[in-house]
């Protein structure tokens, strides 16, 4: 069978849901290390081996939601909120500029009142300006309205990451209060397109209730929804989360990393042309989980520009890595990691999903 889907694979034959199952759920420690060289070849052939930066600011832990996983819903009294102010930020954003990072990602909770819309627009003009409109800006701070999104565009984002967390309603409905509505998150992901950013979304993967099944129809949502970039990253407990006072065992990490690996591997597959991050929740879960993400599909890497003090309230789940560190070590840092598995890194340039690019072409 693995041939079978390999060889419509070479021939660039669409697969199936079936055969995505099939390749999500292979055990044989050979099949999976001839899966991840699979996405691997296909990686090099469609995107390159070069590794793009974004350097990640995660600049407030206020959040009006309440999703049940979170380590920073609103719920949680036990977290000290925060607020970066401008000029935090605007540092932060010199350090990935003057290291050539290319661009950068601001992360948030989620706020939606004209105070915080007005904050962040402004943020986006100032960052253009320090860097001669040289930086690259995604977004990722949730849900919000078609002219909220116009007005962030207008002031330098062009790309927005906003997770659909599970593409199964009836799942995304466990997780989440009832005022959280799928629906709308899908919405948004089309009003960002509408708007001309580049869209990115992802899932959490080995959730409570979770099946094989609905992680393939996940890989099959992206494509559907013409996804350019994907952010995916396992589940992890956070100790004041209600999710883990209902599931309080600790995840088999190994488990766990291989079934991340093997969801980036079969979306590299299946997409082909995507940009695809190797998310900070593989390494809290091995010390070479990026690099193994990298190796298995991945061509994003996301260093933290957090300030090494606000890295610690800004835990979406627990052991998160790298919280004791600053910009500086996690540049050193990374560099020689990627290096080391034979990747360039791609210094000063935005690295656009070259599927987005095709369709503007
Ligand atoms: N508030 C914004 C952005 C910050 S949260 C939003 O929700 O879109 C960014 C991502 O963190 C979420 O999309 C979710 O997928 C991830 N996340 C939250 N809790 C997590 C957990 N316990 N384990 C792994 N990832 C988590
Ligand atoms: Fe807020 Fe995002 Fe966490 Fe949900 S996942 S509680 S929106 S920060």
């Amino acid at each position: 069978m693995l041939n079978l889907i390999f060889d419509k694979i070479d021939r660039q034959i669409e697969l199936s849901k079936e055969n995505l199952i099939f390749l999500l759920n292979l055990k044989e420690k050979d099949d999976i290390k001839l899966l991840l060289n699979k996405a691997y070849e296909i990686k090099s052939a469609e995107v390159g081996k070069k590794v793009y930066y974004r350097g990640i600011i995660e600049f407030s832990n206020v959040c009006t939601k309440d999703c049940f996983y979170c380590g920073i819903r609103k719920s949680n009294t036990e977290t000290e909120r925060f607020m970066l102010d401008e000029e935090s930020i605007l540092n932060s954003a010199k350090f990935a500029h003057e290291n050539r990072y290319g661009s950068i990602v601001l992360q948030s909770g989620e706020q939606s009142n004209p105070t915080f819309i007005s904050f962040v627009e402004n943020i986006l003009k100032k960052i253009k300006q320090l860097s001669n409109n040289k930086l690259g800006i995604t977004l990722s701070v949730g849900e919000q309205s078609d002219e909220t999104y116009k007005r962030w565009f207008k002031a330098g984002a062009h790309r927005y990451l906003l997770r659909i967390e599970t593409s199964n309603k009836k799942l995304y409905q466990k997780l989440h209060p009832e005022s959280h509505d799928f629906n709308c998150r899908v919405n948004c992901l089309k009003l960002l397109r509408k708007n001309g950013y580049q869209v990115g979304t992802g899932v959490m993967i080995k959730l409570p209730y979770q099946t094989i099944e609905q992680l393939a129809d996940d890989i099959i949502f992206f494509k559907n929804m013409d996804i350019d970039m994907i952010g995916m990253g396992p589940y992890l407990p956070h100790k004041n989360s209600l999710l883990t006072k209902l599931f309080p065992d600790a995840p088999n990490m190994s488990k766990l990393l291989e079934l991340s690996l093997k969801m980036i591997a079969v979306t590299r597959i299946h997409l082909r042309n995507v940009n695809i991050a190797a998310t900070t929740a593989l390494q809290a879960i091995h010390p070479k989980g990026r690099e193994q993400g990298l190796l298995a599909g991945a061509n994003i890497i996301m260093p933290n520009l957090t300030d090494t003090e606000f890295r610690a309230p800004y835990q979406l789940y627990d052991n998160k890595p790298c919280i004791d560190e600053n910009s500086k070590m996690c540049s050193a840092c990374l560099s020689s990691r990627i290096t080391g598995i034979g990747e360039e890194i791609g210094l000063d340039q935005w690295g656009d999903s070259p599927h987005f690019l095709k369709k503007h072409e």
